[in-house]
């Protein structure tokens, strides 16, 4: 180990109170701290921050971290301030006084950590304020806002090639979670980046548990969901529309959830307020389209649910990846059905772009439907997306209880021959409940109001449930092999490849609707949902007890003291760390010093008071040890 590195990892557990790098934390930290430039590919949550935070104590002078999210940088200096390190910020929101005390501070060398908002660092007055000051770094976090082909472009990060030229001795790291090959390229290029050492991280969670189900009724399911697994938990429900957005909330409201609701017809004051409330308070459930998630870095979020399926395989990545960025066990939920497929097929067939992009997003909508309905497991396939290669997980549905597969070959003949004979008397074609009343021999108005009950497929397909059926239908639309015709009142109809299944030419094996999955599911995953479970994971599998009184007293000290500093709950105490001491039960503060998260500054300032409430909260449980 070299001088630096032993040095950056006496910060990292002085400072931080963690007792290894992460990945390739080591690494690049010591490559920045010895003057290097570097690219940084890490997925979110992979524990970017500290790749310029350390950097920035190890070197003489104060490190400019550049942000364009200003949420996230008031929270990451409120974090870090209670960790002990001089931080602070500059952005829109310092008043004049403030604005000139931080300067003032620049100055006299008394910052370790200076954010800065792109557009207030491209001032004249805050280059000539940096010109004035020791630099020990830049930082240019969510780097990819260069790249003018990405949907973060920020054109102010243009400017910021300035700063090679301004200060080629400084040592600059840019950061993101953003993958692809191009963008990678732009973002050297863009900032002018001296030969620098890219450094890419695996991209997989290994803490978040993919999972997708067949949608029956969406609310109930998440209602579920969140009853059995996530009672009291925070977590990001996402929502296709603004309508059901609000509804999904309000009805996760009546039965007890502490739910809210935030979308771009919000009035702006009322989402701030929302974003706040999650981001501070433990246990509030957002549900939300699209628009929420950029910039939070809420350590805590122990699920993301998807009650409509996002456009691809990236978003989805990018909204599932908000969950358990503290490395415990999350869940990543989604259900979804036909009429979802239908309904993002339309979006795209109605858009008046071009058919290039027209053709690009049907693909990227099919990589996805095929993550949905794959019997693999589900990791594989979505790091096989991203380009890389991996065994199967064992934390995916389909690796926990794996689906059947069965050929489906005659089902689906009996199917598309049913479509075929119920429209071609009238020339009317009929929508999927229609075609499976027939094929179940279900005698209902429609069906004896077309005479369906005399068609030959009338009652042939009895053996195979409605939902089973459903199940048929929409694996065999995401092949193409039907075609739900939006034009026409969602009507099925056959397509030119539906030709080779009905003759025999093309045979057919399909993923069987679990019957009765859930209920056997439900035990493991109840299990696994533990404190001890999630402290296993985060602690190299070690699974000793904790004692809930302990737990439950730290989280109310903690909501306090958040309160009292107005930061949020996690930038006082992680989770894990108030887990740890409720397992250890520390008596001294040599005990305190092991735990994961507590560095010196915290010890300093909480240290006795931790041990006073596992001393009184353990007392009465824990006499018997
Ligand atoms: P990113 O910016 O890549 O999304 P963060 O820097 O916010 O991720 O880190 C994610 C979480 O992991 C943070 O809560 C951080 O404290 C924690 N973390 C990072 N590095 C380590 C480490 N070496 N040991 C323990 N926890 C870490
Ligand atoms: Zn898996």
């Amino acid at each position: 180990m070299t001088d630096v590195t032993a040095h950056a990892a006496r910060i990292l557990r002085e400072v931080f109170g963690y007792s290894s790098f992460r990945g390739q934390q080591a690494e690049i930290i010591t490559h920045v701290a010895t003057g290097g430039d570097a690219l940084v590919l890490m997925p979110t949550g992979g524990g970017k921050s500290l790749c310029y935070q350390i950097p920035s104590l190890v070197r003489r002078g104060v490190g400019v971290v550049v942000s364009p999210l200003i949420a996230l940088m008031q929270d990451q200096v409120a974090a870090l301030r209670e960790a002990g390190v001089r931080a602070a910020y500059l952005n829109s929101t310092n008043s004049w006084a403030d604005a000139q005390a931080i300067e003032r501070q620049v100055r006299a060398g008394e910052l370790d950590i200076l954010y800065v908002a792109p557009e207030r660092l491209m001032t004249e007055r805050c280059l000539a304020l940096l010109d004035a000051a020791e630099l020990a770094l830049f930082a240019i976090d969510e780097a990819h806002c260069v790249s003018q082909w990405g949907h973060d472009f920020r054109p102010e990060y243009l400017r910021l090639a300035v700063l090679a030229e301004r200060y080629p001795n400084v040592p600059r790291i840019a950061l993101t979670a953003t993958a692809d090959e191009l963008t990678r390229k732009e973002i050297v290029a863009r900032l002018a980046l001296a030969s620098p050492r890219v450094f890419i991280s695996s991209f997989d969670r290994p803490n978040i548990r993919y999972r997708i189900s067949e949608k029956d009724n969406a609310r109930r399911q998440l209602l579920q969901f969140i009853r059995e697994e996530h009672a009291g938990d925070s977590g990001i429900v996402y929502c296709f529309t603004r309508n059901s957005v609000d509804e999904t909330a309000e009805f996760l409201r009546q039965n007890g959830i502490d739910a809210l609701a935030y979308h771009a017809d919000k009035e702006h004051g009322t989402r701030e307020e929302h974003q706040s409330r999650f981001i501070r308070d433990d246990g509030v459930v957002m549900v939300a389209t699209i628009a929420f998630g950029m910039g939070i870095n809420k350590p805590d979020v122990r699920f993301v649910a998807h009650l409509d399926l996002p456009k691809s395989i990236e978003s989805y990545y990018q909204e599932t990846g908000r969950a358990g960025r503290d490395g415990l066990p999350a869940d990543a939920w989604m259900v979804y059905g036909l009429a979802d497929v239908v309904q993002q097929r339309r979006l795209i067939d109605q858009s008046t772009a071009g058919e290039e992009y027209k053709r690009i997003s049907t693909a990227k909508l099919d990589a996805l439907l095929g993550l949905c309905e794959t019997i693999e497991c589900r990791r594989v396939q979505l790091l096989a997306y991203f380009g890389e290669a991996s065994s199967p997980c064992g934390n995916c549905d389909n690796c926990l209880s794996p689906p059947e597969e069965w050929d489906a070959t005659e089902a689906a003949q009996k199917l598309m021959s049913c479509i075929y004979r119920c429209e071609r008397p009238s020339g009317i074609a009929f929508g999927a409940q229609h075609i499976i009343d027939v094929l179940r021999g279900q005698r209902t108005a429609k069906v004896l109001q077309y005479g369906h009950d005399e068609v030959s497929t009338f009652g042939i397909g009895a053996d195979i449930s409605a939902a089973q059926w459903r199940s048929v239908i929409r694996q065999l639309v995401m092949l193409k092999l039907l075609r739900v015709d939006h034009e026409s009142f969602n009507v099925l109809r056959l397509t030119a490849a539906s030709r080779d299944v009905l003759t025999g030419r093309r045979s057919l094996r399909l993923r069987r609707l679990p019957e009765r999955a859930a209920r056997e599911r439900k035990g493991r995953r109840t299990a696994n949902r533990s404190p001890e479970a999630l402290a296993g994971v985060a602690n190299g599998g070690t699974t000793a007890p904790h004692s809930e009184p302990v737990f439950q007293a730290l989280r109310e000290w903690r909501r306090n003291v958040a309160r009292e500093h107005g930061v949020p709950a996690y930038t006082v105490f992680h989770d894990s760390t108030l887990l740890e001491v409720s397992r250890v039960l520390p008596r001294t503060l040599d005990d305190l010093r092991g735990v994961s998260g507590i560095g010196a500054t915290k010890l300093d300032r909480y240290g006795e008071r931790l041990l006073e409430i596992v001393r009184s909260a353990a007392a009465p449980a824990g006499a018997g040890g």
